[in-house]
């Protein structure tokens, strides 16, 4: 069978292999005068193992059975996509067909080409941006609940109506205190966190080897507004990620500030046993401050494990020693979008773990937080298999 969609379409080549050729010799009357000659030998297509771990995939399709999202579990210092899940898939034999639950198919590959706004996980990011510009990770911000903007009729809120009081940057990653990111934009300019945004990878492809993927934004033209540079420091407004592309920028705070090649193929050895090269992403540095990544991932940490962090209640596991950030986007037709970004463990961080959940009626807190930790069980032998889905997105290869 040709790989027509998705990885196996861009696999094709190496595959397939190359057919050999043969000239059959037969007399006037068509019998054969003996066996075919051969012109060319053919080249059986390499033999290609992908990065995807088998058992892992499986489980978190089964997460995201009811639902319309993504999970990705990429290795924080390799690269490696050891998840790549996008629900809802589609049925290969019949493509357009409706998915036994009634859902419209989709052969969108949801991790790659699905680029939406994130919301509240942007926010590290940022506060690198603040950092570069001189605000001190122990500089307290007050939110009284909102900041108005002369000319605009509406304040811009944070999550917390009541306000969260003196907030410094490891707290506002805990609680995720949206005004604390708004005095900061507004103390660094807008041109700074679009570099900063950019410098960890946000409006270019990711170059992991999946086909069609999405650069997202942020956009810089024109130059925003003040207002659209408030809502852009929260991950809304002009700014688009894919969930492959917030899992690299998360390895590199996990790491420790390098962007790593993302890549789905671990190798390909040809038949004669010659190694093919494999396509990867591009391995870059974003150079994070010491003392900035410090109050960074205290911050993630507390919002997963210490009380009043947005993740809290997902009850991830103490000993797991998860850092992450929840994102809720709220969408015009009233449901959210909800986001979970971390890594984990907190001292030498191996995986890197993306959830995205669409359409919703909760927050990243309570809806995609408890998938991550599911997810996470599952990985550290934790959890009981989920049953098999229905239906798997792109057949056997993710
Ligand atoms: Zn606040």
């Amino acid at each position: 069978m040709e790989g027509k969609s998705g990885l196996e379409g861009r696999l094709e080549p190496l595959l397939a292999g190359t057919p050999g050729l043969e000239r059959d010799h037969r007399d006037a009357r068509g019998r054969s005068l003996g066996p075919p000659e051969v012109l060319r030998e053919s080249i059986p297509g390499a033999d290609v193992t992908l990065t995807i771990d088998a058992e892992w995939q499986r489980h978190a399709y089964g997460l995201l059975a009811t639902s319309s999202g993504s999970i990705v579990v990429v290795e924080a210092d390799s690269g490696a996509i050891r998840v790549l899940a996008g629900s809802p898939g589609f049925d290969p034999d019949r493509p357009a067909a409706p998915l036994p639950d009634g859902r419209p198919a989709s052969q969108l590959n949801r991790p790659a080409r699905a680029a939406m706004p994130p919301g509240s996980v942007v926010k590290p990011f940022v506060a690198i941006a603040g950092y570069r510009a001189g605000v001190s990770p122990e500089a307290k911000t007050h939110c009284g609940g909102s900041v108005r903007l002369a000319g605009w009729l509406r304040p811009f809120h944070c999550n917390v109506r009541s306000g969260h009081g003196d907030v410094d940057l490891a707290r506002s990653l805990q609680v995720s205190c949206n005004v604390y990111y708004f005095q900061l934009v507004q103390r660094t300019g807008a041109s700074r966190m679009l570099d900063e945004l950019r410098r960890f990878g946000f409006g270019t492809p990711t170059g992991c080897g999946l086909p069609g993927e999405a650069a997202g934004q942020p956009s810089g033209e024109p130059e925003p507004s003040e207002g659209e540079s408030l809502n852009l420091s929260i991950g809304q407004g002009r700014m688009l990620a894919t969930p492959l592309q917030i899992a690299r920028a998360y390895a590199a705070i996990a790491n420790g500030g390098t962007l790593p090649g993302l890549h789905v193929v671990e190798s390909a050895v040809r038949a004669d046993g010659t190694q093919e090269r494999v396509p990867s992403g591009p391995r870059e540095t974003a150079a994070i401050p010491a003392e900035a990544r410090a109050a960074i991932l205290e911050g993630l940490y507390r919002a997963v494990n210490a009380s009043g962090g947005t993740a809290r209640k997902a009850g991830f596991a103490p000993e797991w020693r998860v850092c992450g950030k929840t994102g809720t986007v709220e969408n015009p037709q009233g449901t959210s979008d909800a986001w979970f970004a971390g890594f984990y463990p907190r001292e030498n961080p191996r995986y890197v773990v993306v959830v995205q959940v669409e359409d919703v009626d909760g927050h990243g807190g309570e809806i995609a937080a408890p998938v991550a930790r599911d997810m996470i069980a599952f990985m550290e032998g934790a959890a009981p298999a989920t049953p098999p889905p229905a239906l798997q997105e792109a057949a056997a290869l993710p």
